[in-house]
């Protein structure tokens, strides 16, 4: 029997006392479980709570009460709304007392069916699919303000030369395919305990350090690096790994519908979108587009390979950082240089 919390109702029929079949013309008063038992001249026989009550379908309706009073109602139905077994009343003041609880609860088992259903990959893809573009852009400048406040400082590579790099950049983004959620920039930062890299971020910004510029002062192997971090912003690999990283957030995230707070919390965990580490599979994608675009933007695709080979060999002091965040260098060196046309 589900007992319907707030109802109230009034009812005209007869009392008894305990163990007495002496009738007694009464009236029963309730709200919710509790229940006044009231004689004809309205002076209360018994307040308390309502015990079980005995109801024939079709026959008389007694209500027991405290200290073995009863109260047998003149008109059944009168009682309906105290006895009434409604099926779904429990569930019905579970939702009205906790409907963020009742919601996150469906939506941790919906998110839990679809994993088992169709898998990370397809999760991510949606997810990417339904992302506007303005978290997306914030993503970049928020990220930029925690780089500059914990690992980066104002470049000391000269105006000229940076004015150099950045024409480089601008040749090779007229031979890229577009930023997907806004447009490429770059931005150029001393960051010594980082080393030689550079890192995209997912709306277009692609952040190179000094030290890259300072260790690798060829024009061919910027061009290569720029246009592997472009590559990298075109395919959106940075928000797949971003979600990858916090699926099981990003999940609950998506069916409530808002992925804004989710990227915010991610940056806030501290440099997510430095740390990140690509698959091998992106990191092909990138190799093959950026090379692309690096000779079509008149450059020899065949320095990344060279680019990645003083790395390994330990003569750029940042080649481990490259290589956390860009793994899968088995057998790279090669594909790039099958990639890469003969230079002409
Ligand atoms: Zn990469």
């Amino acid at each position: 029997m589900a007992w319907r919390s707030e109802t109230e109702g009034r009812a005209a029929g007869s009392a008894f006392a305990a163990r007495s079949s002496c009738k007694i013309p009464a009236q029963l008063v309730w709200q919710g479980r509790i229940a006044r038992l009231l004689d004809a001249q309205g002076v209360t026989l018994i307040l308390g709570e309502v015990g079980q009550i005995d109801h024939m379908p079709g026959g008389p309706a007694q209500v027991h009460l405290p200290d073995g009073w009863q109260f047998e109602a003149t008109r059944a139905a009168d009682l309906d709304s105290l006895t009434a077994p409604r099926p779904g009343a429990g569930l019905s003041r579970l939702e009205a007392f906790h409907p963020r609880l009742v919601a996150f609860i469906s939506a941790c088992l919906i998110a839990a069916f679809v994993v088992w259903r169709w898998g990370l990959d397809l999760i991510v893809a949606i997810a990417m699919a339904v992302t506007p573009e303005p978290p997306v852009r914030a993503m970049d400048s928020s990220n930029m303000v925690l780089i500059n406040r914990l690992m980066a400082d104002e470049s000391q590579i000269p105006a000229d030369r940076q004015a150099q790099v950045q024409a480089i950049f601008e040749g090779l983004i007229a031979e890229a395919p577009a930023a997907p959620w806004g447009e490429y920039r770059l931005l150029f930062r001393d960051m010594p305990e980082v080393g030689p890299n550079a890192f995209a971020m997912p709306a277009g910004t692609i952040l190179v350090t000094d030290q890259l510029l300072q260790d690798f002062p060829d024009d061919d192997v910027i061009a290569g690096v720029l246009g592997h971090e472009l590559a990298h912003v075109h395919g959106r690999h940075v928000l797949r790994q971003l979600y990858r990283a916090g699926s099981s957030y990003l999940l609950i995230t998506l069916i409530v519908g808002d992925p804004g707070p989710f990227l915010q919390d991610m940056l806030r965990e501290g440099n997510a979108l430095m740390s990140l580490s690509y698959s091998r599979d992106q990191e092909g994608q990138a190799d093959r587009l950026g090379i692309a675009t690096a000779e079509a933007a008149g450059y020899d695709g065949a320095a990344l390979a060279t680019f990645f080979e003083t790395l390994q060999q330990g003569e750029g002091d940042g080649g481990p950082e490259w290589f956390s965040t860009h793994p899968g260098m088995e057998d790279r060196v090669r594909q790039i240089r099958e990639v890469a046309g003969p230079r002409d």
